[in-house]
């Protein structure tokens, strides 16, 4: 199956030959002709299986088409997190390079001003989180009757965060009449029901039925003392046995975060913290260094680093076992 055979446009095709991209992944063959025709998509996948690209290349086509006006986005994605609504908004720029699509990104622990004027001037794409999305609503710097499509992201980390009755409320403010794809990994009862609320007749995809790991992923158990101190203490020892080119070191909780990455870099290690309560900017600037391989080591909170897409990563570690086993 070639990209070609999908139906999207020359630019697209251009834009996803550029990418290096040779073939579509499964829930992109399937997704994608779907959401040309205009149908709704029922998707349950995660991160890693092409997602973001199975309903951003569409989307640029279907906008190719009309023009925005102020303050009237025609789309909406909904996101979880601010990583995640920046990683969209990146893919948006990669495959839209030969289109003029007009893209606004709402993410909390920013200005309002810069978010502001760019709705001012009308967007195709607006990329948020609920919260965000909500205080300019409710600010009068939004109207969202002209939406068309809608995409919900990662819905199950939605419910966890707690966003479902912010995401409900911002649906009920679209038109009724719209075209909606709904992600997620798993389907707990809360997410059905909210996709049944959501969907009309939608095209239902999975393309891994259970959360498994890739099998390129060696498993490794390492016993330890329960203090934390002696925890540190094991961490170090493996980071400097293993040959880590660069790692994740997950952490439950914040102030665990930050302390462990004090620690490792006490101890002379590369390490940086990130975590939800850290000024966006400085998330942005933690992130960016990471990727640049400037910091080998970034200590995070599971929910602060998900989904994040790094090439090459050499290690995860779980400094305490998460408290979702999918994660
Ligand atoms: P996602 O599941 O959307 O987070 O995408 C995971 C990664 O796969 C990203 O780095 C994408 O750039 C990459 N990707 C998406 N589609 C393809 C494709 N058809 N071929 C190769 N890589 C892809």
């Amino acid at each position: 199956m070639t990209f070609r055979e999908l139906g999207l446009s020359d630019e697209v095709l251009k834009a996803v030959a550029d990418a290096g991209y040779e073939h579509p992944t499964p829930i992109q063959e399937q997704a994608i002709p779907q959401v040309l025709m205009g149908r709704d998509i029922l998707g349950c996948a995660q991160t890693g299986t092409g997602k973001t690209a199975s309903f951003t290349l569409p989307m640029i086509d279907i906008l190719a088409q009309g023009r925005a006006r102020a303050r009237m986005p025609r789309s909406l994605i909904l996101t979880p997190t601010r990583e995640l609504a920046a990683q969209i908004a990146e893919n948006f720029e990669i495959y839209g390079k030969y289109n003029k699509l007009a893209m606004a990104l709402l993410i909390g622990g920013e200005n309002f001003g810069p978010q502001m004027e760019k709705l001012d001037r009308g967007v195709d794409v607006l990329i948020a989180t609920p919260g965000r999305l909500i205080d300019h609503f409710e600010r009068g710097g939004l109207l969202l009757t002209d939406v068309k499509i809608l995409v919900i992201d990662e819905a199950d980390r939605m419910l966890d965060m707690g966003f479902i009755p912010d995401v409900e409320r911002i649906v009920s403010f679209l038109p009724k009449i719209r075209q909606t794809l709904f992600f997620s990994a798993t389907f707990p009862p809360e997410v059905k029901r909210l996709s049944d609320s959501f969907l009309i007749n939608p095209k239902q995809i999975t393309v891994s039925p259970k959360i498994s790991t890739a099998e390129t992923v060696q498993h490794f158990l390492a016993p330890t003392r329960s203090k934390d101190f002696e925890k540190r203490e094991t961490l170090r020892r493996i980071l400097k046995a293993e040959k880590v080119k660069n790692a994740l070191i997950f952490c439950n909780r914040k102030r665990d975060v930050d302390v462990v990455a004090r620690s490792l870099k006490r101890h002379g290690f590369l390490a940086a913290a990130l975590h939800g309560d850290m000024a966006q900017s400085a998330r942005t600037e933690t992130l960016e260094a990471f990727k640049a391989g400037d910091i080998t080591y970034l200590v995070a909170t599971d929910v602060a680093g998900r989904g994040i897409d790094i090439v090459g990563l050499s290690h995860v570690f779980n400094f305490d076992v998460p408290f979702h086993a999918e994660d």
